[in-house]
């Protein structure tokens, strides 16, 4: 970073310190990951200065020819990962990737049938305080009070009662396999569109960790630096018949100039995700999480649902006389950074919760396996049963530190 240092020593400090605190914390938040040195090069190249409004090879700028190898290896190796008819690779996040959905197939007004937010859903699909939730009608389903899980037939009796045009599965916080064939049939019944979000599970589909939506759903919407583990950004797929409608939607209908940078890195983590290697790293991810969700329960902890079928876990705190607010602070002091979450039927705030989301992409990419899972579930569970024990968190801090120099991070071209 010599340039940026003499330019701009402040942000160059600013990054500095960002690798430390990636380099030396445990980092446990469900939605985020360490990107490869190859995707961080390609995202922050020259592609950045290129104006490229359009498709490829359909620009309405000249001097595309570079980026289009970009958009085109993007593209193609984004249907060889996921089995897709047609790929949008311009969205500049999740939520955009959403909102080209929405505006391709939607009227202003049209009912959105989505996910309770507290149960696990995300603010595009409907939150007052989105434009999801200002420019449709939104009705929600949830999680069974009982198994905290998805109960088809109360979705599907929702739906019949509500006649949604869009029906919208796919979440933020659900520990569980999302069972897409259900959805479908639901939405074969209302006559509806079927939207998945699989922005969390992405990396899990791609290596067949999870069931895909792609044969069921109308559309199937991503990012690309969850469990995918590439450069921030989202993409759209869906069955050839939307193609063209999708693509107005994304360009001209709400972006101008595409991220040519960011869809270069984009091809790059595509690139990786189709290797052998991110196989056996989506695999890991899931028995990283079942070690820590083991570990919790041993300890006396409860989590939503019982326990997880993929990369993330909720613990409910409310036995523990102990908000998601609290728990976030005393783990974040102990050098554990992990976020606050609404439990399914929460009676907390959203800025206090009742719980903790945990989630194991960012260790797995680190080399961690169980055995690093368990030591980690253990000082969890220490930071803990002892909030305010000054003492306790210093030690666990050592620990951390001491357990993540075992698996450096970005040194030596890694
Ligand atoms: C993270 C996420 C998104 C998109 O988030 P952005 O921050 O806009 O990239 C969309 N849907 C779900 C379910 C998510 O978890």
């Amino acid at each position: 970073m010599s340039s940026l240092v003499d330019v701009d020593p402040d942000i160059a400090k600013a990054i500095s310190e960002e690798i430390l605190r990636e380099r030396n914390n445990l980092q446990l938040i469900a939605s985020e990951n360490h990107t490869s040195r190859a995707v961080l090069e390609a995202q922050g190249s020259v592609m950045t200065n290129k104006y490229a409004e359009g498709y490829s090879h359909k620009r309405y700028y000249g001097g595309c020819r570079c980026v289009d190898v970009a958009e085109d290896l993007a593209i193609e190796r984004a249907k060889k990962l996921f089995n897709c008819e047609h790929v949008n690779v311009q969205p500049h996040a999740g939520s955009q990737a959403n909102m080209g959905v929405y505006f391709s197939i939607l009227k202003l007004g049209d009912t959105i049938l989505s996910m309770e937010l507290s149960h696990g859903g995300h603010l595009s699909h409907g939150s007052p305080v989105s434009f999801s939730g200002k420019l449709y009608n939104i009705e929600y389903y949830g999680v069974s009070r009982e198994t905290e899980m998805l109960d088809y037939d109360d979705v599907m009796n929702k739906a019949r009662e509500v006649n949604p045009d869009l029906i919208v599965c796919g979440y933020s916080a659900y520990p569980r396999i999302v069972d897409f064939k259900a959805f479908r049939e639901i939405a074969d019944e209302v006559d509806a569109y079927l939207m998945a979000d699989i922005a969390h599970i992405a990396g899990l589909i791609a290596a067949d960790e999870h069931p895909s939506s792609i044969p069921h759903a109308d559309f199937t919407t991503t990012t690309t630096h969850k469990t995918l583990r590439g450069p921030r950004g989202g993409m759209v797929m869906c069955k050839k018949e939307y193609a063209k409608a999708l693509d107005k939607a994304v360009f001209p209908g709400m972006q101008g100039g595409p991220f040519m940078h960011a869809i270069a890195a984009k091809a790059v983590c595509f690139k990786e995700a189709l290797g052998t290697e991110f196989r056996e790293y989506a695999k890991q991810i899931i028995r990283n999480s079942q070690k820590i969700a083991d570990v919790l329960l041993d300890e006396g902890f409860r989590l939503v649902s019982g326990g997880t079928d993929n990369h993330l876990m909720l613990v409910d705190l409310r036995e523990k006389n102990m908000n998601g607010k609290e728990a976030e602070a005393a783990l974040q002091d102990s050098g554990i950074t992990l976020n606050k979450n609404a439990i399914p039927f929460d009676e907390q705030k959203p800025w206090i919760t009742s719980g903790i989301r945990i989630g194991t992409p960012s260790v797995t990419t680190r080399g961690m396996k169980e055995s690093e899972m368990e030591e980690i579930g253990l000082l969890i569970s220490r930071v803990l049963k002892n909030p305010g024990d000054a003492k306790i968190k210093i030690k666990v801090r050592e620990d951390v530190t001491k357990l993540c120099s075992r698996f450096p991070l970005y040194e030596s071209g890694k």
